[in-house]
């Protein structure tokens, strides 16, 4: 088959390499993307839609099943629902088949050369592709874009296979396990954890830290822990998992307590959820002549590697590992390569955690403002108190909005929330950052009503001493 040449040759199909390419065939540069396994990536094939697919049905199969045991807004159902597994996975594939197509179709919409198969370079700007039927391409580039995503850690001593299972294994399992041990307190490990209790899994966590979610401070985490509690879902904290025992016909997870015991976990499936890692080895990185510090690819806010003409994005230069900034550096480099001047640097990435009740930050947390030598206020309000929330059965769980100002200029430094429905917030708290909104600005701002974004006023005006939905203290 005869050689390629091109502009822009994008490696990975995932929510930074697609955007990249389909920006970059809009604005003129001919396009080649390369992917193995789908377009859409992680995301869309085994990460964020099919994991929110799998939660709203699990949201779904429990609300039935609350209203056929315990009739509740005057709604009762004469018999409980019934879970079939492999109509869920079959209606979440639906939802993944019509992303990835669609995908598809925008990059050829856009002029994009969109070539399956797997890219392993032999220099900067050379690669030689392997398609499904095993014959190759070679293809020389004037600009790389590296955007081959990250890959599920693996415990050596919790190998997958079998009953061990990852993100992408949860996703597709085609019965239901009775018990389920979770190994990883983070973002995989309670989004799919709560789902499985909602689905009806007798579930476990082994969290090595002292508490879940460590990434948002414990304010925030606790209305998560008390539907854990609540929904009868144990976590053992401080605690590691040590690997797997077969005893009398059943299998179990051993895992080390905080006092240093071994203890058991009986279990159905085991799935380990302690984080992913950029994807930097199997494509040749080591020819390409681009520093790493063999875990990731540093990058600057042009997203330019150490090489000319290398760029690379998303999960492959680490944290955050989240596909809305993955997407934002690709729309960024392809309109950097076409010579716009123009840089990845936000004031801040809002991030949300799909779980029950969820969990939305940007920017800083009260303690994170403190560090960084700030004297703060902060106004929260409890979405109790918002009606919006009430008609939508939420004010018992706990949840409420938080903001941070910086206290001699009103300036938001960081905006959080936890409750039903708040991951909808999020584009608010981060255009609020981003264009550098005061208190005043967001308490100025007329709100619809009824709306959960009340909420994010009230906060401001609690941040200024006069809320009007909850008590203050006269001034
Ligand atoms: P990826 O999406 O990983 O895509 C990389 C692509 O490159 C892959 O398709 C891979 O096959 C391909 N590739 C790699 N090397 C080569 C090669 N040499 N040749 C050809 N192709 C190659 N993030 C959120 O923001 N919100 C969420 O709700 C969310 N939920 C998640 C749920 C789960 C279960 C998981 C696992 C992840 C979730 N994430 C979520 C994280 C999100 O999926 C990633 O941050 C995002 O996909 C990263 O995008 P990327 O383009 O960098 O890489
Ligand atoms: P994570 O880093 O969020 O959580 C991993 C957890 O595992 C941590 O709490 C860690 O302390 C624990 N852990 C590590 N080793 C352990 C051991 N041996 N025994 C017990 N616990 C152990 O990682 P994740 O949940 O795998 O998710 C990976 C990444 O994917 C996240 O960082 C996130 O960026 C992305 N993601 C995002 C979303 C979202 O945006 N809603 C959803 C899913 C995943």
């Amino acid at each position: 088959m005869s050689d390629l040449t091109c502009d822009v040759l994008v490696v990975g199909g995932g929510p930074g390499g697609y955007p990249a390419a389909i920006r970059a065939g809009q604005l003129g540069l001919d396009t080649i993307i390369v992917d193995k396994d789908g377009w859409g990536g992680t995301c869309l094939n085994r990460g964020c839609i099919p994991s929110k697919a799998f939660i709203h049905a699990a949201d779904k199969f429990a609300e039935m099943r609350h209203h056929a045991y315990s009739p509740a807004l005057g709604i009762s159902l004469s018999a409980a629902p019934e879970l079939d597994m492999k109509g869920l996975v079959a209606w979440k594939d639906e939802i993944v088949g019509k992303l990835t197509g669609g995908v598809e179709q925008l990059l050829k919409a856009a002029g994009v050369n969109a070539i399956s198969g797997w890219a392993e370079f032999e220099d900067a700007k050379t690669c030689t592709v392997t398609l499904e039927d095993g014959s190759t391409r070679k293809i020389t580039a004037r600009n790389v874009i590296l955007a081959t995503g990250s890959v599920e850690v693996e415990l050596p001593f919790l190998p997958f296979g079998g009953k061990v299972i990852g993100s992408t294994g949860a996703l597709d399992l085609d019965t239901l396990p009775e018990k389920l041990v979770v190994v990883g307190g983070g973002y995989i490990g309670l989004e799919l954890g709560i789902a499985y209790r909602k689905l009806g899994s007798e579930v476990t966590f082994v969290e090595a830290l002292d508490r879940i979610l460590p990434v948002y401070d414990k304010e925030l985490t606790r209305p998560i822990t008390r539907w854990l509690k609540d929904n009868g879902v144990t976590v053992h904290t401080s605690s590691k998992a040590k690997g797997l025992v077969e005893d009398g016909g059943k299998t179990f997870l051993e895992y080390e307590n905080p006092k240093g015991e071994t203890e058991r976990l009986e279990a159905d499936n085991v799935l380990v959820a302690v984080g992913r890692k950029p994807l930097i080895k199997g494509w040749g990185l080591e020819k390409m002549g681009i520093p790493n510090d063999g875990k990731f690819i540093q990058v600057n806010e042009r997203c330019e590697t150490g090489m000319r003409g290398v760029y690379a994005l998303g999960d492959l230069t680490g944290e955050p590992l989240l596909a809305h900034r993955a997407t934002a550096q690709g729309e960024r480099v392809a309109e950097i390569i076409a010579g716009h001047k123009t840089a990845f640097d936000p004031v801040a990435i809002a991030a949300v955690c799909f779980t029950e009740p969820e969990v939305v930050g940007v920017g800083f947390t009260p303690d994170e403002a403190k560090e960084q030598g700030e004297t703060v206020i902060t106004g929260k309000f409890p979405l109790a108190a918002n009606g919006r929330y009430l008609s939508m059965e939420g004010g018992a769980d706990g949840g409420f909005v938080r903001i941070t100002a910086r206290e001699s200029d009103h300036v938001i430094l960081g905006i959080h929330a936890v409750g039903k429905h708040v991951s909808e917030l999020s584009g608010e708290f981060a255009l609020a950052m981003e264009m550098g909104a005061r208190l005043e600005d967001i308490a100025g701002t007329v709100h619809v009503h009824p709306t959960l974004t009340e909420g994010l006023a009230e906060a401001a005006l609690a941040a200024l001493g006069h809320p009007i939905h909850i008590s203050a203290p006269k001034r």
